[in-house]
């Protein structure tokens, strides 16, 4: 199995810059044992021109097949001979992305110690694979690799038997893709695509396939017309998975389609509504009224649920009450933005071990969400098709089970006074509803009464006389003795506002 990796160097980037990307040397030849067989990084050309960096994985056949795992899809238990006599050690395959993310796992991340600027730059680079498995064919691999931002992608058929060609080609392509490309996004496009071509993955599939796959795929799967495909054949068609991962990549494309709006909105309103000093900001109103129910709980462990760009946890961490403090968003863009808000790589030891990032989905249960003392769900419901709100309901309250729950979201009554909002629209193209207090309250009462929670309701911004506070929130406050789930029998209590209550 055989990849070659090419720079080709510019006045003042010489192409030996890929030495440094890769973190591999281009004046030495190195071996790495890895779990299927010897893989050998070496440069056959090595100048300031070009620079070209070969990955040669030598994959030991009896090995896999002791470890079960040579048989490909379905293998039969006669077919034994198949056993020791197939492609695996010759094509480039899911074992060579395997290598690939072994051998260039830190090229992979797009960091480059000691050259800092280098990973964010595109190069001119060319890729080589002599002998690429293509179920689907060179078609496929063009739908594959068309859209990803490579000038020319090349395909030639492998002839099965270059002696015989009446008996047409193999299974095999050769590949050459060309283009200028920051190194990491190409490692990651292969990493994801040479198994999908092979479709024939050697390894048994585990639930964290799915945030391997999210991660290699951020910023070009979700976006990719074959998304579906690419997602299914990865994970070997494993149905629970797939629908996950495609749900998974649905709301990262929609995070990503989010943003600034919200808050430029936000921003605008109280501006126009507070003419005096300096406005406040309905986000920064919505942080403080969070930030108080918080310490009104006595809170010292928070799961800030759909942290987004990691504002809430950023306030969360100057207050050391605060013990533990966990973000959880299912856009790896957003938890990027909020790692670097909250400097999470410059971090002392003392700080870095109070805050950790997560990326999952809400409408999941998730084990490492248990045993908090808050959760705070902020502008997040309104993210959720409704029909999905009753499975983040019980990964929320049902299974991570915190004593205390925040939810804010929208007073869609209040959308009158957003002079900039036309009628009858909502707040941000991504909110899937937004409701009135009564709805907000009704679903609050409900969900307090199947999980055994009470409700206090408390406006956030100012309350307007007619349509109330720009933005709700729900204080639910779990009965005690319930610490466990499956309270659905216990009655939760809704306390209403008291008129000219504060946030
Ligand atoms: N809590 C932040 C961000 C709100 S925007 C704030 O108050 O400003 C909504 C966030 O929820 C986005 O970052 C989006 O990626 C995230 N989100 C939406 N659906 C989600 C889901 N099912 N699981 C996890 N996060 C989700």
């Amino acid at each position: 199995m055989f990849l070659t990796i090419s720079a080709t160097g510019t006045t003042g980037k010489p192409a030996t810059d890929l030495g440094f990307l890769l973190h591999k040397h281009p004046g030495k030849a190195q071996r790495f044992s890895t779990s299927h067989g010897t893989a050998h990084v070496f440069y056959p050309e090595a100048t300031a021109e070009r620079c070209t960096a070969a990955l040669l994985l030598e994959v030991d056949p009896v090995a896999l097949v002791r470890r079960g795992q040579g048989k490909g899809r379905g293998g039969a238990p006669d077919a034994a001979l198949a056993q020791y006599v197939n492609d695996r050690p010759y094509a480039a395959s899911s074992l060579l992305a395997v290598a690939l993310s072994a051998v260039f796992r830190t090229a992979l991340k797009g960091v480059c110690a000691a050259r800092p600027e280098l990973p964010g730059r595109p190069l001119p680079l060319r890729v080589e694979i002599p002998a690429l498995p293509a179920r689907g064919g060179a078609e496929l691999v063009h739908r594959l690799f068309g859209p990803l931002g490579w000038e020319s992608v090349r395909t030639e058929p492998v002839a099965l038997d270059e002696r015989f060609p009446e008996w047409g080609d193999s299974r095999y392509v050769r590949l050459v893709l060309e283009g200028e490309l920051k190194l990491d996004d190409a490692l990651r496009q292969l990493y994801v695509l040479l198994p999908v071509l092979d479709d024939a993955k050697h390894y048994w599939i585990a639930p964290d396939e799915v945030d391997k796959l999210l991660r290699a795929g951020d910023g070009w799967l979700a976006g990719h017309p074959e998304h579906a495909l690419i997602t299914a054949r990865y994970l070997a068609r494993h149905k629970r998975l797939t629908q996950n991962a495609l749900e998974r990549l649905e709301l990262a494309r929609l995070a990503e389609a989010d943003g600034s709006e919200v808050e430029e909105l936000d921003n605008a309103v109280d501006e126009s509504r507070d003419t005096e000093d300096r406005p406040v900001p309905l986000a920064v109103r919505r942080r403080d009224a969070i930030l108080a129910a918080l310490r009104d709980a006595g809170a010292a462990r928070v799961l800030d649920l759909g942290c987004g760009q990691g504002q809430l946890l950023q306030a969360l961490l100057k207050d050391a009450s605060f013990t533990e403090v966990v973000g959880v968003d299912v856009s790896m863009r957003a938890l990027g933005t909020a790692a670097k808000r909250l400097r999470l790589e410059r971090m002392g030891e003392r700080q870095s071990s109070r805050v950790r990032l997560l990326q999952g989905s809400l409408a999941y249960t998730d084990k490492r969400l248990a045993g908090y003392d808050a959760a705070v769900l902020s502008e997040v419901i309104e993210h959720l098709d409704l029909p999905r709100l009753p499975a983040l309901e019980y990964a929320v309250f049902g299974a991570a089970r915190p004593r205390t729950v925040l939810v804010t979201t929208p007073n869609v009554e209040y959308n009158v006074r957003w002079e900039s909002l036309p009628a009858g629209r909502v707040r941000h193209r991504d909110h899937r509803f937004e409701w009135t207090r009564e709805e907000f309250r009704t679903w609050a009462g409900q969900v307090a009464e199947r999980y055994g929670y009470g409700v206090a309701h408390l406006p956030v911004g100012d309350d307007d006389p007619e349509v109330g506070p720009p933005t709700q929130m729900a204080v639910f406050t779990r009965a005690t003795g319930t610490e466990t789930t499956g309270t659905t029998e216990t009655t939760g209590t809704t306390r209403t506002p008291k008129e000219g209550e504060a946030a």
